[in-house]
């Protein structure tokens, strides 16, 4: 994977902000209102050569890539530029592909700014709305199978509008002096392509725009006091901030990822750009309507910039129409891949959101083992949750280097990198087998890695990594959850030895594991955070005590009681004391931090099991699935699964290369449950009533797996962290809000 900037684009980047932080200033965007055009920024960008960024060096344009001007845009959106600069882009990009002297004649003029052209978003001669259209001296679009260029002929009247953008009526049949610039399949396939730039192109600039109403929300929610507090602090304020934050990143990623999809000719690069356009008309949309409220009355004022941004998010997606539409584009091509979409040529592209030759291979080693080896007997066995653990296999799964392969090899493991991992997780949940039991006892050895003393490394890892044990979490109790350093169980020393009493909730997989990472208290007079200590503790010691607790979605967890248990000092993992920074590194990597912990796999596979169901259920004598209804909700579950997947594919890099935490296994757990939950839900409402019934049932709606994502969707907002745990860490890590959790 490869999300970095390159040298040149971090210039780009930062060029670009430098020039619109000094030249659309607030006052700036202020003065060019209503027309929403500045004359003397437009200069300035003429001037940078931004017009022809897209248009290949041979032709007098720079021959810029899609993600190099998605980069520009996404400035210009952040400083919400009084300049056409998106269909400016797009129009010289479309009218350098056409080979036609008429339009390689018209080129110079718009490379030189003496003509400024824009680009026509619907097909057809009727008059329509056309962005910057009060300003363009042409604007290039598409009537019947013609590419037509059409100058201003008449007095083109702007059309004052909600974001005070420069929009026009124009008529591409009968206003001004009229070209054809290309004609048939050249001419309709050159300007949808032309259409998808825009879109991509519009998605950065407002999630450009959305990210920064968000940091000025946050700014203001940092200083106004009301109650003797900064408001930041109360949660009611930063939550639906830092949800938002998250949304709107993880549609910024989204779109990289259709660019990339785009550059590597992938099959789903078509429904990533209608995906990464329709989310990010509507993250923006509620970013910046929570900014807004975040100033109370203030907010309402129009000496307060927030509306500058509250107007701009909805007028400047919306040109192209209802953003919901892009949703009946999404179904037909994810479902309906046939349909042979143009995409504008992304250039080179450096961005890489694959997982790498290794770990693809790593894929299907994994993929030829679980097909020769996950017998018809272990497939009925197969159980989602830590029941789904049978020591055999594991040891068969440990043998074949598949289970603990990231650890180091002198404990029994491979040193596979994250990558690798994640592509073998990927293929535990194609084959149906549990994670749970891997996947817990990764999180704690990780941590053992880092803190335990080389004995107790050589003797666990080693027996972990050979399949012979795993190991469960002991944190939660009955009086402490999310709040959980303020745990009671008492560990007091006798000599070489501590003897531990105390009772853990949801302690899951202590049933079928054989130790527990046991959180403590061994100083009840420190601080609460200062008198904690960790420990590995055998679960068949004396004293432990598990009881089940059975839940809503069918997982079973426990609860363990500890009765004078007796652990060995060598027990202990890192300080004594000093648990919380054991403890806390383990929780970082349960929340999602190096790519554990979304949803991806389970919240896909509900949506592909609606759409199953959708095809097959009639609605008044036809497939449920033609109904544009249907299709419009299946997409956008399937948008939020690939919003999810685009942040986890962040915070996976993100732990790779040890980028400086913003957030992002947070954004990740937060975003993944969340939608999960609700896409579960509206799921389960689209396929009623057949969608009530359980998988035993032939008849069940998806084979029951809708019903089982609406139950077992729920635990997600909870363990591992509340939503509203991460949310409060979103809030001051990626918004730099007050503390709002204590
Ligand atoms: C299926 C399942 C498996 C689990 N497995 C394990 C496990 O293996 N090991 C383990 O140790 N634990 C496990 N847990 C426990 C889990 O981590 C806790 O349930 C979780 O941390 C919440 O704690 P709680 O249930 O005590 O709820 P509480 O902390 O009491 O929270 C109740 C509600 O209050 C909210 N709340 C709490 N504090 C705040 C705050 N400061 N601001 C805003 N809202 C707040 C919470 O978000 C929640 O909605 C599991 C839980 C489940 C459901």
């Amino acid at each position: 994977m490869n999300l970095n900037l390159t040298e040149e684009q971090d210039l780009l980047r930062t060029t670009f902000a430098e020039l619109f932080a000094s030249e659309s200033s607030s006052d700036r965007v202020r003065a060019a209102e209503p027309l929403g055009y500045d004359p003397a920024l437009w200069k300035t960008l003429v001037e940078t050569e931004v017009v022809g960024m897209r248009v290949p060096e041979a032709q007098g344009g720079t021959g810029a890539s899609l993600h190099d001007a998605m980069l520009v845009a996404e400035e210009a959106g952040r400083h919400l530029a009084s300049a056409p600069v998106i269909e400016a882009i797009v129009a010289s990009h479309l009218i350098s592909g056409i080979a036609s002297p008429a339009a390689q004649d018209a080129l110079p003029g718009i490379l030189s700014g003496s003509s400024l052209v824009s680009f026509a978003l619907f097909p057809g001669g009727e008059s329509q709305l056309v962005p910057a259209g009060a300003v363009a001296d042409a604007v290039v679009g598409l009537v019947g199978d013609e590419l037509v260029w059409v100058e201003k002929g008449r007095d083109v009247k702007p059309a004052e509008n909600l974001g005070s953008s420069p929009l026009a009526r124009w008529s591409l049949a009968s206003d001004g002096v009229r070209e054809v610039l290309a004609s048939g399949d050249e001419a309709v396939r050159a300007w949808s392509a032309a259409r998808e730039e825009w879109k991509l192109l519009m998605a950065a600039a407002i999630g450009g725009l959305a990210r920064r109403a968000l940091e000025i929300a946050a700014e203001y929610a940092s200083e106004r006091i009301q109650f003797d507090r900064p408001i930041g602090a109360f949660q009611g304020l930063a939550h639906p901030l830092a949800h938002s934050v998250a949304a709107v990143e993880g549609g910024q990623l989204l779109a990289k990822r259709a660019v990339w999809a785009i550059a590597r000719g992938r099959s789903d690069a078509a429904e990533l750009v209608s995906m990464a356009f329709a989310w990010a008309a509507e993250s923006a949309t509620l970013a910046v309507a929570r900014s807004l409220h975040t100033f109370g009355g203030y907010g309402l004022a129009m000496e307060y910039d927030i509306q500058l941004y509250y107007r701009r998010a909805k007028a400047w997606a919306l040109a192209a129409g209802d953003p919901r539409e892009e949703l009946q584009r999404v179904a037909e091509r994810h479902w309906e891949p046939e349909s042979d979409v143009a995409l504008p040529d992304a250039g080179e592209v450096t961005l890489e959101f694959g997982l790498g030759e290794r770990a693809e291979a790593f894929r299907l080693s994994a993929r030829q083992f679980f097909e020769e080896n996950l017998t018809s007997e272990l497939r009925a066995a197969a159980r989602y949750d830590w029941d789904g653990h049978h020591p055999g296999f594991h040891r068969q799964l440990a043998a074949a280097g598949l289970a603990f392969a990231s650890w180091p090899e002198q404990y029994g493991g491979q040193g596979r990198d994250p990558y690798e991992m994640t592509a073998l997780g990927q293929e535990f949940h194609r084959a149906g087998w549990s994670t749970h039991p891997i996947g817990t006892t990764r999180i704690i050895g990780e941590t053992l890695l880092h803190f335990a003393s080389d004995a107790l490394k050589q003797e666990v890892i080693t027996r972990v990594c050979a399949g012979e044990a795993v190991i469960s979490m002991g944190y939660s109790e009955p009086g402490s959850g999310s709040d959980v350093a303020a745990a009671q169980t008492r560990a007091v020393r006798e000599g070489d030895e501590w003897v531990i009493n105390g009772q853990k909730m949801f302690t899951s997989g202590a049933n079928k594991a054989q130790y527990v990472f046991l959180l403590t208290r061994t100083d009840p007079e420190a601080k609460k955070h200062r008198g904690l200590t960790m420990f590995l503790v055998p679960l068949d010691s004396p004293g432990i005590e598990i009881q089940a607790i059975h839940t809503v979605g069918d997982e079973r967890t426990n609860a363990t009681y500890y009765s004078d248990v007796r652990a060995p000092d060598s027990w202990r993992v890192g300080e004594v004391n000093g648990g919380w920074a054991v403890l806390a590194h383990a929780l970082e990597l349960e929340h999602g931090g190096g790519g554990l912990g979304a949803f991806y796999d389970e919240h896909l596979e509900v949506v592909e099991q609606a759409a199953v169901w959708a095809r097959k259920a009639l609605r008044d004598g036809r497939p449920a699935f033609e109904d544009p209804r249907v299709r419009e909700r299946l997409a956008y579950a399937l948008m939020r699964a690939e919003v999810a997947q685009s942040l986890g594919l962040r915070s996976l890099w993100s732990g790779v290369e040890g980028v400086a935490n913003q957030g992002e296994g947070p954004m990740t757990k937060l975003f993944g449950a969340e939608s999960f939950i609700a896409d579960s839900a509206d799921l389960l409402d689209l396929a009623a009533p057949d969608s009530l019934l359980d998988a035993i049932e032939s008849d069940a709606a998806g084979s029951g797996a809708i019903e089982l994502a609406y139950r077992l969707s729920a635990g997600t907002s909870v363990y591992a962290g509340t939503s509203e745990i991460m949310r409060s860490i979103i809030a001051q890590v990626a918004l730099g809000m007050p503390r709002s959790r204590s």
